[in-house]
């Protein structure tokens, strides 16, 4: 792998010129580059923050959310202790934020830690279940745009949606996924197997015609002890799929989903 890496970022950019690439090919190879150089220098260039561990759904696989209970009178990091945080890591050497949860729309200061990342130039992707996605974080997203949203999607109906996450939204999901698409923001869709998604057919058949990039999770993550849930959701063979590669845009898939 080494001897492939050209010694310097002006070398590689050279190369790239002379194989013609250009637009977001040249720049996914650059930054390939620069993670690639940070990893041999133990540099923290990728961050991933969970901002919350709460979240407006409950999914019966999920390995991470809380309810309020678990908190066990804990709060949350206020917004101050957050951009500490992002400083400390920018000071590291961060370029690139994942912010995550539970549902990091359900964080009272995302916006303000979000427009924090962006006014210091980090590309911040977003991972989300879209249920919060209104027409107003739209509008703001538009406004402020990401560099990546990869939301969740868990099922093909209300019915499907209620059996894995306890909330019939998936309407409210699809208007988000509409809105977006509307408003020209890109993004791409992660699903998790498991086994109370049970029309893997028509899933497959919504992500094309969703028509977005997507990707399938290969597996679930044992649960943290502190969330109550033992990993009895990921019997073997559970991934049912085909394993596809979504219709793609030139964006990447980017971190894992959250649950
Ligand atoms: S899997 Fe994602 S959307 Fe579902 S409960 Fe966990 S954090 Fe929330």
């Amino acid at each position: 792998m080494t001897e492939l890496m050209p010694p310097s970022l002006f070398s590689l950019t050279e190369r790239l010129n002379a194989e013609g690439k250009e637009g977001y090919e040249q720049y996914a190879a650059i930054r390939r580059y620069i993670q690639f150089k940070a990893r041999e220098q133990a540099v923290p260039v990728c961050g991933t923050f969970e901002l919350t561990p709460l979240c407006n759904l409950s999914c019966k696989m999920c390995y991470v959310h809380l309810n309020e209970d678990q908190l066990k009178g804990r709060r949350l990091l206020d917004v101050d202790a957050w951009k500490s945080i992002f400083d400390q890591a920018i000071e590291a050497g961060l370029m690139y934020a994942t912010l995550t949860g539970g549902e990091c729309l359900t964080y009272p200061g995302f916006r303000e830690l979000y427009l924090y990342l962006h006014a210091r130039g980090i590309e911040t992707t977003i991972l989300s279940n879209g249920v919060l996605m209104t027409e107003e974080m739209t509008a703001f997203l538009a406004e402020h745009p990401p560099f990546g949203i990869q939301f969740t999607l868990y099922g093909v109906d209300d019915d499907e949606y209620e059996r894995v996450t306890g909330r019939r939204v998936f309407g409210k999901v699809m208007a988000a996924f509409d809105r977006l698409k509307a408003a020209d923001i890109p993004f791409s869709i992660c699903i998790t197997p498991n086994q109370y998604m049970r029309k893997e057919k028509e899933l497959i058949r919504l992500l094309y015609e969703i028509g977005v990039p997507f990707s399938i999770n290969s597996g679930l993550k044992t649960p943290r002890e502190e969330t109550g849930r033992p990993l009895l959701d990921a019997p073997p063979g559970c991934l049912r799929f085909p394993v596809p590669r979504g219709p793609g845009n030139g964006r990447p898939r980017s971190a894992d989903c959250p649950g």
